[in-house]
């Protein structure tokens, strides 16, 4: 793998070189690194890049975010939040997790009143609550799909939003320098390719006058391509998110808004309650998720995947019992699939 062999760069150095484009960050100079773990096989092929590299472990955790928080069912994988956990555990790092409280669902169904706060690990373990008091406002519909972080909202509200109030309030992050590692690559979407591979991380304040807080953010797998992933996935032999081996090439939220019509008439058959619930929100909005087909028309107009019932059973459940590690490992056959996703 090692793309970024012999390019170990500061920051202050990229800028004054000018190679922001191809350089990585020292890892000793950090004294925590965060990858920030959805499951997928690119956050999972950034933990193993970290290994890979030499990354001293103990300095090294899992951040995961929950979309559906802990009360709600109505986007995500059931399994993955067990699957992020034995992941962590395999390699002996530590998780913790955000969420909106109430997750998409309630920020859908919001109606005069505020987005909900968000829960926040601290150092003690135990997660905190903050905010929750913001301007009132009405949503009663889904996300859109659409490249605009406004109109899909799901995403800054569910995810990017958490885990930068996670950044900017724990107070750990105010000590030392902070790396957090992330998951997007160039060939995912156009603009995904214009990102940095490293740059200040958005919560950076390392110039602040009455708070400081040094956060660098490194994209590690930027400029791989999906066989690259593949590749070092199979070379630690892990077992991949179930959605992988069900067909999904995503393992996003599993009623991602940018699913395509197979992905749709998958979820219609092996989830068909979480399917159904979709389905009657949008009869109830009077807006669907797509501009023009509702999910019960693009599931008509697609072909469900072949899944194997056994990883069916693994995707609705809320344990991972599947083994971590696979020998033999086989590409699963979500790989280089349809890639309908977040861009
Ligand atoms: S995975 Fe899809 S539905 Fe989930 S937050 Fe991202 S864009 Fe929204």
């Amino acid at each position: 793998m090692g793309i970024e062999s012999g390019l170990h760069l500061g920051f202050q150095e990229q800028i004054s070189t000018g190679l922001t484009a191809s350089a990585s960050p020292i890892l000793d100079e950090y004294d925590r690194v965060i990858v920030a773990f959805s499951g997928g096989k690119d956050s999972l092929a950034c933990l193993l890049h970290l290994i890979d590299q030499g990354v001293d472990r103990s300095k090294l955790s899992l951040h995961h975010n929950l979309v559906d928080g802990r009360e709600s069912t109505l986007m995500d994988w059931p399994v993955t939040e067990a699957y992020c956990e034995a992941i962590a555990k395999a390699f002996g790092i530590p998780i913790n997790y955000s969420y909106r409280v109430g997750g998409i669902e309630r920020e859908m169904l919001r109606q005069d009143s505020a987005t909900a706060p968000v829960s926040i690990p601290t150092s003690t373990g135990v997660n905190r609550v903050l905010g929750g008091n913001g301007p009132l406002g009405t949503r009663r519909k889904f996300p859109q799909v659409s490249a605009s972080l406004q109109s899909r909202w799901c995403s800054s509200a569910g995810k990017i939003d958490v885990f930068d109030r996670y950044l900017n309030n724990e107070e750990m992050f105010l000590d030392g320098k902070t790396l957090v590692v992330t998951g997007e690559r160039a060939q995912e979407s156009r603009s995904r390719a214009n990102y940095k591979q490293f740059e200040p991380h958005r919560t950076d304040n390392r110039n602040g006058t009455k708070v400081k807080r040094h956060v660098d953010h490194w994209r590690p797998v930027h400029a791989w391509t999906e066989h690259q992933v593949w590749d070092i996935i199979k070379a630690h032999r892990v077992n991949p998110h179930v959605s992988y081996l069900l067909g999904w090439s995503r393992a996003s939220c599993r009623a991602c808004i940018f699913s395509g019509r197979n992905q749709w008439a998958t979820l219609r058959e092996i989830a068909p309650q979480q399917f159904n619930t979709i389905a009657a929100y949008e009869r109830e909005f009077k807006v669907t998720i797509h501009r023009k087909m509702s999910v019960v028309a693009q599931a008509d107009a697609g072909t469900p995947f072949e899944c194997d019932p056994f990883w069916v059973e693994v995707a609705n459940s809320h344990e991972f019992n599947a083994p971590v590690f696979v020998d033999p490992w086989i590409l699963p056959p979500g790989a280089f699939g349809e890639s309908c996703g977040p861009t």
